[in-house]
């Protein structure tokens, strides 16, 4: 068997993971003039948004109204191009939640990818970085051919597991208490046309009775994602581990696979509509809302969302609230919506490493507490610092100098030059 170290070449970057914030960062990047590659585990992007069966993006306007936009830019461009290719879904879905058709999206991420010149690696799995002295000059890959070595001037881990961070030993957190994992399935043949809240309340009502009757154990919501009226995918299995453990993570796929086929026949039986339901399909993995952080240069607070403070160097905004799924059994809708925060930004150093350079870090993986994360996590918030981090990476590359070291002022002004809002302005609702 082949398993040798290819030299896969140099980049001016390499973006690892090929989710929200990965995608902004190698589109981005690849407009600002920089040589970029896309790694990418599956063969096709996303993310949680497609892999895990989500399907919305949420954050893209302020949660207080859903009327401001507070992401533009890449993330703009991308809703254009779903809907130019009539993948945006049925709009009667609560206003936070923007629905795309995963496989409609698959095909738009593509042709953007393809739009800007990004050089795109699908089954490539980074396991490893190439680190000199203090500085993270490369990553290795398992490619379909054997291991690959890879270099660039700067890598951005968008991985949302801290991935890159973690080989590069950069410093990371792993939070005592993570949230929760999720295995999404979809539902096809629905007898009735109900709308979202209308589903999220039968189901409701029918495993709050089946859990008091000892029938299931813990669930949560359930949230229900409205793909067309014969169609809905479902966030309601609620497992517990560490994500970042080889066999836990092996035991809890199979446990969300085990409580998929419970909580449809829960339904099935309680619920009129859903009697002739089936299991169109089954998420790709189980999903992670948590799991290592990067311990950068500024660690965003709960104080910061809730006080919607500035930053002289802020390149994104985030509006989501703070939403962490309990850890304690409990079951159904857990209260987070009730006090949107007033759209707050997000400063440049929460995507610079500490301890090491070369790397930047985009997406859910973003310096944060384990309470700022539950607000920054969303795919609204990631495709805006995934495009930050692929200017900047394009910038410190071309000019040959060290993330940490790029002029901020052209850092935002490119950004603003590509659409993006980089900063809290005038006429967004404040509290
Ligand atoms: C169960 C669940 C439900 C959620 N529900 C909602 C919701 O309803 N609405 C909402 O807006 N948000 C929701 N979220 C949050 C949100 O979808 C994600 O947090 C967000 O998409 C994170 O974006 P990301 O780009 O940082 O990471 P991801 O979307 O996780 O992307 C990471 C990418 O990196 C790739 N990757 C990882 N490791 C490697 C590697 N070693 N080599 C190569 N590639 C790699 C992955 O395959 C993936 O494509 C939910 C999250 C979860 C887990």
């Amino acid at each position: 068997m082949k398993y040798s170290s290819l030299d896969f070449g140099r980049f001016d970057v390499v973006v690892c993971g090929g989710g929200s914030a990965g995608i902004a960062a190698a589109c981005s990047a690849a407009r600002a003039g920089a040589s970029t590659l896309l790694l990418e585990r599956y063969g096709f992007c996303g993310g949680v948004v497609t892999a895990a069966m989500i399907h919305t993006l949420d954050a893209i306007k302020s949660c207080r109204d859903y009327g401001s936009d507070v992401v533009g830019g890449f993330a703009s461009e991308l809703i254009e191009e779903v809907r130019r290719l009539g993948g945006l879904a049925i709009d009667d879905n609560p206003g936070e939640a923007l629905t795309v058709h995963p496989e409609v999206y698959k095909v738009a991420i593509d042709r953007l990818l393809a739009r800007y010149g990004v050089t795109t690696l699908y089954h490539a799995h980074v396991c490893g970085s190439i680190v000199e002295g203090n500085r993270v000059v490369g990553v290795e890959a398992a490619l379909r051919d054997g291991r690959a070595r890879i270099y660039a001037g700067v890598v951005i881990d968008c991985t949302g597991d801290a991935e890159v961070v973690f080989y590069s030993d950069a410093g990371w957190t792993l939070d005592p208490e993570l949230q929760p994992l999720t295995y999404h399935f979809r539902l096809g043949n629905l007898l009735g046309k109900l709308t979202w809240t209308e589903w999220e309340t039968v189901m409701g009502r029918a495993l709050n009775a089946a859990h008091a009757d000892g029938e299931i154990g813990v669930f949560g919501g359930p949230w229900v994602i409205r793909l067309a009226d014969g169609e809905i995918s479902i966030n309601s299995t609620r497992v517990y581990g560490n994500p970042v453990d080889p066999l836990g993570l092996s035991n809890v796929e199979q446990e969300g696979r085990a409580q998929m086929l419970q909580l449809w026949s829960v339904l099935r039986r309680r619920v009129p509509e859903l009697a002739e339901s089936y299991i169109l399909a089954g998420a790709s993995q189980l999903h992670i809302r948590e799991s290592r952080k990067l311990q950068g240069e500024y660690v965003l607070t709960e104080e910061d969302i809730q006080s919607g403070a500035e930053f002289a160097d802020s390149i994104a905004l985030g509006a989501w609230p703070i939403d962490i799924h309990p850890t304690n059994g409990s079951v159904g809708v857990h209260p987070h919506k009730e006090d949107p925060p007033t759209p707050y930004e997000i400063p440049y150093r929460c995507l610079i490493p500490k301890r090491v350079d070369g790397l930047l870090v985009a997406g859910k993986a973003i310096s944060t507490t384990h309470r700022a994360h539950g607000s920054t996590r969303v795919p609204g918030t990631s495709l805006a610092t995934g495009q930050a981090a692929g200017i900047a990476a394009a910038l410190a590359a071309r000019a040959g100098i060290l993330p940490r070291r790029i002029d901020i002022r052209e850092l935002r002004a490119t950004l603003q030059a590509q659409g993006a809002i980089v900063s809290y302005a005038e006429g967004m609702p404040r509290a």
